[in-house]
C-alpha cells in the first residue's frame, strides 16, 4: 500500500520515496497522534530541541 506523500513539517520539503536520502527522514508522532516528518536538514538543524522535547506526560 502506498502511504501518502510526507513532506517536511518545517520547511515543506516533499519527501521523494525514489530517493534514498528520504531514509534518512525521521519520523514522529506528535501529541494529537498526527504523524510529523522531518526531512535529513531539518532534523540535522533542530537535532538538540527533538532530543531536549519532553514527552507529553510530563508537562
Ligand atoms: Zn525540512
Amino acid at each position: 500500500m502506498e502511504s501518502a506523500p510526507v513532506s517536511c513539517s518545517l520547511c515543506g520539503d516533499v519527501r521523494d520515496p525514489s530517493d534514498p536520502a528520504a531514509l534518512a527522514w525521521a519520523g514522529e508522532r506528535d501529541e494529537r497522534g498526527r504523524d510529523r516528518w522531518l526531512c535529513p536538514g531539518c532534523t540535522r538543524r533542530h537535532t538538540r530541541d527533538i532530543e531536549a522535547r519532553l514527552p507529553v506526560e510530563w508537562w
